[in-house]
């Protein structure tokens, strides 16, 4: 069984249906990539799986529990964490409490003092760990909100985004990060533009278009599908 199981999902804003009768699956210890054009519904579904957002039918099922009619904060009892694609550090505070923070709101913060020095550390981040979030270079601040969803050792990461701003060396020890997590067992689902980071960390892909999936497989496989060709070209 799929430790993310998303059936049927369908939300409109007004006459625009930015999700429509989407399916997808991301399988534990696996990296799911979720791929697509500027506005196929990507964030959207990120919220409907995080309990931003209701969708207006459809069911979302998180290690075989059915958290549809669940808030975030539940929703992460069950495991999961993510990230967003506009930044949402608290800018004032150092790296350090912003993880605190996070770590202090989830479901394992009686570990969060011994926690948030073990994540700082795998992500390379002790180094700057009294450093106020707002002087952080775009780059880096995107891997302290990775590390500030990993405080709460999610079973399911949900990253929207997170390579956006980040130079290629920093990118590739990114790609380094997300294959180890995912060899620990956690299941990520990553929603990003840089297709060399996609195809070369992602197990699984989904791409999106104008709210539907438009096709699912191996990266060789999404790389060879003509719909997939044409939706990136606009014809
Ligand atoms: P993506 O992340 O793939 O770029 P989004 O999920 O952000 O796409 O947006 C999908 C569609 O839904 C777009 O047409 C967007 O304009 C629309 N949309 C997203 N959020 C809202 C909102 N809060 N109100 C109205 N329309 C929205
Ligand atoms: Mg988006």
């Amino acid at each position: 069984m799929a430790l993310l199981e998303v059936k049927n999902v369908t939300v409109a804003f007004g006459g625009v249906r930015a999700l429509d009768g989407v399916a997808i699956a991301a399988e534990k210890g696996r990296v799911t990539g979720l791929i697509g054009p500027n506005g196929a519904g990507k964030s959207t579904l990120f919220d409907v799986i995080s309990g931003l957002r209701r969708p207006s039918s459809g069911q979302v099922f998180i290690d075989g529990h059915d958290v549809t009619r669940l808030g975030p904060s539940r929703r992460s009892k069950h495991g999961l964490a993510r990230t967003f694609q506009r930044l949402e550090l608290f800018g004032r505070l150092s790296v350090r409490d912003n993880l605190l923070v996070a770590a202090e709101l989830g479901p394992e913060r009686r570990k969060a003092a011994t926690l948030v020095p073990e994540v700082l550390d795998r992500l390379g981040l002790t180094g700057i760990a009294d450093t106020s979030a707002d002087t952080l270079p775009t780059g880096v601040a995107r891997l302290v909100e990775v590390a500030r969803a990993l405080t709460v050792r999610p079973k399911l990461l949900l990253l929207d985004e997170p390579a956006a701003g980040q130079d290629a060396e920093e990118t590739e020890r990114f790609a380094d990060l997300l294959r180890s997590l995912a060899a620990d067992g956690t299941t990520v689902v990553i929603v990003e533009h840089d297709m060399d980071l996609v195809m070369s960390v992602c197990d699984d892909l989904y791409v999106l278009d104008l709210g539907k999936v438009i096709a699912a497989g191996s990266p060789e496989e999404i790389r060879r599908d003509e719909l997939v060709l044409a939706a990136y070209l606009g014809d």
